[in-house]
C-alpha cells in the first residue's frame, strides 16, 4: 500500500466512525463511550499499527504508522500509536506468555484495565536492583510478600507490574523477576499518601501472602531486571514526550503560544529580559520535541534505549523552567492561590508539579548516571555489592 493510499484508508475511517461533537455534548458519562470508541479503534488495527495482526496491529513500518497516527492527531482523535506510548502492553508483548497475552493485550489497548508500577520501595528508588520484596514459587503460582511505595494509582489499579526477589543467593541484578500482579485480592492492601500538589495519586502497598499465578510471569526466573529495562525505557520516552498541564481548567490562550499570551496579558512582553527567558523556555521544547523524534526512531521494539533518559531529563528542565518564568511573569500576584487567581494557581501547581517528571521514573541525577554511562561511555560509579550474593548486601 502507497502512503497516500494508506492516508487515504485511515481518512475515510476516521470520518465514518469519528463523531467528536457527539462525544462531547452527550449527557452520559465519557468513560463507556471513550471505551467504545477505543474498542473501535482496536479492532481496526490502528491501535497499535506497527504491530502483528496477530496482536491487533497492522505490521506496518515507521515511516508508515507515523502516518496513521498523524490522520489521528490531526482531527484529535485518541487511540492511536500506543506501540510507542502504552507502557503496559508493550512490555507484555515483549516479554510476556502467550496465556498472559492473549488474556490481557486487547483490554489493555481498549483501556480497560487500570494498571501501576510496583517498583519502588522503601529502601529502594534509585538504587532499584536492592528490591527486598520476595515472590516464592510454590507449584503453578508465586506467593509475594513486601511493601512498594510511590505506587501511582495503585487504588485503583486491576494490575500491579512487580518486580520482586526470586532468588538471594545470586547477585542483586540477577534474581530479580518480573511479574502482572493482580491487586484486587486481600493480600494487597492500598493506602495513600498526600502528595506536594495536595493530591492523593500514590500510595503505599502492603504486600502479605499475595498470590500470583506462573504464567503472570514475563521473562525468566531471574531475568526482571532486563524487562524492567524495556518496561523504564517505555516510561521514559512517554514522560519525555509529554506533561501534565494546568488543572485549572481556564483556556490559556487562542493558539498563541503560552507563556508569550501571559506575558502579554500581564504587559511584560516588551521587557528584554522577559523575552529572552521566554524564547529560551521556547527553545528547549523545541528541541526536545525534535530529539524525541529522534531518540525513538531508534527504540526497536523489546529494547532499551539509554537515550530515552535524555529526552525525560530534559524534560524535566523544560517544566522546571516553563514554571520559572510563569512566575517571573505574575511577580508578586503568584502569591496568591485559590480558583479566583486561576494564573497564580496554574503557575504554583505547575512549579510544584514538575517535580512528578524530576523525581517520577528515576531522578534526574540517575538519568545523568545513564546518559554518561550507557551514552557517553564514561566510567561507571563504583558499586560495592554489585557482584556478591543479594543476602550478602547490608541492608537499612
Ligand atoms: C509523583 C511520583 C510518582 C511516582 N510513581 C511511582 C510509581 O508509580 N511506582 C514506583 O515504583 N515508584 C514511583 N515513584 C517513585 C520514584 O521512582 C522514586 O521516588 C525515585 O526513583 C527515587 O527514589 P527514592 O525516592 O527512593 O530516592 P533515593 O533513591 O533515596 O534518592 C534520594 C536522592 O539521592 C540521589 N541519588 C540516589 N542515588 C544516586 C546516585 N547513584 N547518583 C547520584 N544521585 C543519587 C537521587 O537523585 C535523589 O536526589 C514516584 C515518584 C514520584 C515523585
Amino acid at each position: 500500500m502507497t502512503d497516500e493510499e494508506l492516508r487515504e484508508e485511515v481518512g475515510a475511517w476516521l470520518a465514518a466512525h469519528w463523531k467528536p461533537a457527539a462525544r462531547e455534548t452527550g449527557a452520559d458519562s465519557m468513560a463507556p463511550r471513550k471505551s467504545a470508541w477505543m474498542a473501535k479503534v482496536v479492532e481496526a488495527g490502528w491501535a497499535a499499527p506497527r504491530w502483528p495482526r496477530q496482536w491487533l496491529g497492522r505490521g506496518l513500518d515507521d515511516h508508515q504508522a507515523r502516518i496513521v497516527e498523524m490522520e489521528f492527531a490531526r482531527v484529535r482523535a485518541p487511540g492511536s500509536g500506543q506501540d510507542r506510548t502504552n507502557l503496559w502492553a508493550n512490555t507484555l508483548l515483549a516479554r510476556g506468555t502467550e496465556a498472559l497475552k492473549a488474556r490481557l493485550i486487547a483490554p489493555l489497548l481498549r483501556g480497560e484495565v487500570g494498571m501501576c508500577l510496583l517498583y519502588s520501595e522503601p529502601g529502594a528508588g534509585s538504587d532499584l536492583a536492592g528490591v527486598r520484596t520476595r515472590a516464592d514459587r510454590i507449584d503453578n503460582h508465586f506467593v509475594v510478600n513486601g511493601q512498594k511505595v510511590w505506587t501511582s494509582s495503585a487504588a485503583t489499579a486491576d494490575y500491579g507490574m512487580l518486580i520482586a526477589r526470586t532468588d538471594w543467593d545470586v547477585p542483586k541484578h540477577r534474581g530479580i523477576s518480573f511479574f502482572f500482579l493482580p491487586m484486587k485480592q486481600p493480600g494487597v492492601e492500598v493506602l495513600p499518601l498526600r502528595q506536594i500538589t495536595n493530591e492523593s495519586h500514590f500510595n503505599e502497598v502492603f504486600i502479605t501472602d499475595a498470590i500470583v499465578p506462573a504464567e503472570n510471569l514475563l521473562g525468566e526466573m531471574g531475568e526482571g531486571w532486563r524487562v524492567l529495562q524495556t518496561a523504564l525505557a517505555y516510561e521514559r520516552s512517554v514522560m519525555g514526550e509529554a506533561a501534565r498541564g494546568p488543572r485549572s481548567g481556564v483556556a490559556e490562550t487562542k493558539g498563541e503560544e503560552v507563556l508569550i499570551a501571559l506575558a502579554r496579558e500581564a504587559g511584560a512582553l516588551s521587557d528584554p529580559v522577559m523575552r529572552q527567558d521566554i524564547a529560551r523556555a521556547i527553545g528547549y521544547r523545541e528541541l526536545n520535541a525534535l530529539n524525541t523524534a529522534r531518540a525513538k526512531a531508534d527504540l526497536a521494539q523489546g529494547t532499551s534505549s539509554p537515550i530515552m533518559s535524555l529526552g525525560k531529563l530534559a524534560m524535566s528542565r523544560i517544566l522546571h523552567e516553563e514554571a520559572r518564568v510563569r512566575t517571573a511573569i505574575l511577580g508578586a500576584g503568584s502569591l496568591m492561590e485559590g480558583p479566583d487567581h486561576p494564573r497564580a494557581e496554574d503557575a504554583n501547581f505547575l512549579a510544584l508539579n514538575a517535580y512528578f517528571t524530576s523525581i517520577g521514573g528515576g531522578t534526574d541525577q540517575i538519568q545523568r548516571n545513564i546518559i554518561g554511562e550507557r551514552v557517553l561511555g564514561l566510567p561507571k560509579e563504583p558499586e560495592i555489592d554489585r557482584d556478591i550474593p543479594f543476602r550478602e548486601v547490608r541492608g537499612g
